[in-house]
């Protein structure tokens, strides 16, 4: 019959919101039934941060092979077998959807592969080809993620590319547009070009990853045009016209109209909720703020109280750790237990060439908070490690309070920046002052070290530059 079947908590979405509240949820004693209607993992096991940082590695892996002459290496014939590189991309994908996957089984949490649909505040529909149970819940976790901006002048189809294509070509491209310089365009137009794509970037900022500080952007503006990216900033694209074996854009730039052809266009300028459609958010009353995105309480509850909304479609910064993160306060909510999600730490990363990695406060946003404030600044350049590694471009800058000394911010361009910003989110949770950053004995020769140096140079007392 259709009677509907009952559950604690239903998780619609099992990107990583999704599946981590599960798991967590399931910890907590939940009954939980969690709903994909394509794969789990979401966007980010599937279509994004994985899957890009696989290419990324490989380009680096095939540039760095190819220019080893500062260390003495010259190799011949290094070449690229794309449909190989998209192999081993793959093989990652499975491996972790897979483990997720078993997670998910191990912790007892219901797995359904299909699409959800609200019937009412406490009933849901779920549909795939073959059947569509009903489900009565307690509690419901929404975290259907988001999805590419389409813009009118560049449907995605054919030439015109999203980041889900951009990541399964079949073959490598000789040349590449990418209309948008935030970090998805600029990590895939960096890993196409250390292919031997040419690639252009159509940016309509001043600079690309506009959302980072200046001093590092230029680094990473400054490495694009070393190895033969066009940037083309302060731009507006207009059209696009493709044929079966090109695409041409049409853009603006200084009041000039331009025009510039390359094998294929992708389109990176943002991404959309998932919070219209067919799930029926409407038909239960849930609200959402004017772009689209569900308005939450500091546990992620959305105006009916028993529903919580977590991930790309609330407020806040569109990445993987932080849907993770509101996912487990969603989940602990629920068990009754204090949990809030605090904004103040989550770092953000641009996995470029070279990295951009940021925690806690940049200095103008430490100044606008009113804080009297100290930044130091410290190059790679001094740093062994850096030397030895050949890359030795980049700063660490430490934002801090100049009366308590207290770390309210770290913004690292340069090589691994992604792991050197962990260090410093925990000096942040911690409420960290420089001088227990500067009293961390570093390991010699480490990156790390000049984590250590820069609050010494914050200090007044930099051993290896002059203060
Ligand atoms: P998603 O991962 O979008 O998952 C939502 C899931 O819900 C999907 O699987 C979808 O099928 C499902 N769904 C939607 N509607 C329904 C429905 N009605 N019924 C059933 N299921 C439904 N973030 C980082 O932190 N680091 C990175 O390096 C990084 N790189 C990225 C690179 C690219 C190319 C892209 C596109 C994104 C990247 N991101 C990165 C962003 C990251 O992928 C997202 O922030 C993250 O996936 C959001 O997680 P989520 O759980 O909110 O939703």
């Amino acid at each position: 019959g259709d009677a509907s079947l009952d559950i604690d908590t239903l998780v619609i979405g099992a990107g990583p919101g999704g599946y981590v509240a599960a798991i967590r949820a399931a910890q907590l004693g939940q009954s939980v039934l969690i709903v994909d209607k394509a794969h789990v993992g979401g966007v980010c096991l599937n279509v994004g941060c994985i899957p890009s940082k696989a290419l990324i590695s490989a380009a680096h892996q095939y540039e760095s092979a190819k220019h080893g002459d500062a260390f003495g290496i010259t190799a011949e014939n290094v070449k690229v077998d794309f449909s190989k590189t998209q192999e081993f991309k793959n093989s990652v994908v499975k491996k972790l959807t897979g483990g997720v996957s078993g997670l998910l089984k191990g912790n007892k949490v219901q797995v359904f592969e299909g699409e959800a649909m609200f019937i009412n505040q406490n009933e849901a529909r779920v549909f795939n080809e073959h059947e569509s149970p009903r489900y009565r819940f307690k509690n419901c976790i929404i975290a259907t993620g988001s999805r590419p901006i389409e813009l009118k002048p560049f449907p995605f189809g054919g030439r015109i590319l999203s980041s889900t294509e951009a990541l399964s070509l079949p073959e490598l491209p000789s040349s590449l547009i990418v209309i948008g310089g935030g970090y998805i365009g600029a990590e895939l137009g960096q890993m196409y070009s250390k292919f031997g794509t040419k690639v252009t970037i159509i940016e309509g900022a001043d600079t690309v990853l506009p959302g980072f500080d200046k001093d590092m952007t230029q680094l990473v503006a400054k490495n694009m045009k070393n190895t033969g990216i066009e940037i083309i900033t302060n731009a507006k694209a207009e059209s696009a016209e493709q044929t079966d074996k090109d695409v041409t854009v049409k853009y603006s730039v200084n009041g000039e109209t331009k025009e510039v052809t390359a094998d294929y266009l992708l389109v990176t300028v943002g991404r959309r909720p998932n919070t219209d459609g067919e799930l029926g958010l409407d038909l239960i009353g849930i609200e959402l703020d004017e772009r689209g995105l569900v308005k939450v309480d500091h546990q992620g509850r959305t105006n009916i109280p028993h529903i919580f909304a977590i991930g790309d479609i609330v407020a806040g910064p569109a990445l993987a750790h932080k849907a993770s993160y509101e996912g487990k306060v969603a989940a602990e909510a629920i068990a009754g237990l204090p949990s809030v999600v605090d904004y103040k730490c989550i770092p953000a990363v641009a996995f470029t060439d070279p990295e951009c990695a940021t925690v806690g406060y940049t200095e103008q946003q430490a100044k606008d908070k009113g804080y009297k404030v100290k930044s130091s600044k410290f190059p790679y350049a001094a740093n062994g490690r850096a030397l030895s590694l050949n890359n030795a471009d980049g700063f660490v800058k430490l934002i801090s309070d100049e009366e308590t000394e207290l770390v309210l911010g770290c913004q690292v361009v340069g090589i691994e920046a992604s792991n050197l910003i962990a260090e410093l989110g925990l000096a942040i949770e911690m409420g960290a002052t420089l001088e227990d950053i500067a009293l961390t004995i570093h390991a010699h020769p480490t990156l790390g070290e000049i984590v250590a140096e820069t609050a010494d140079l914050a200090l007044g007392h930099p051993i290896h530059i002059m203060a």
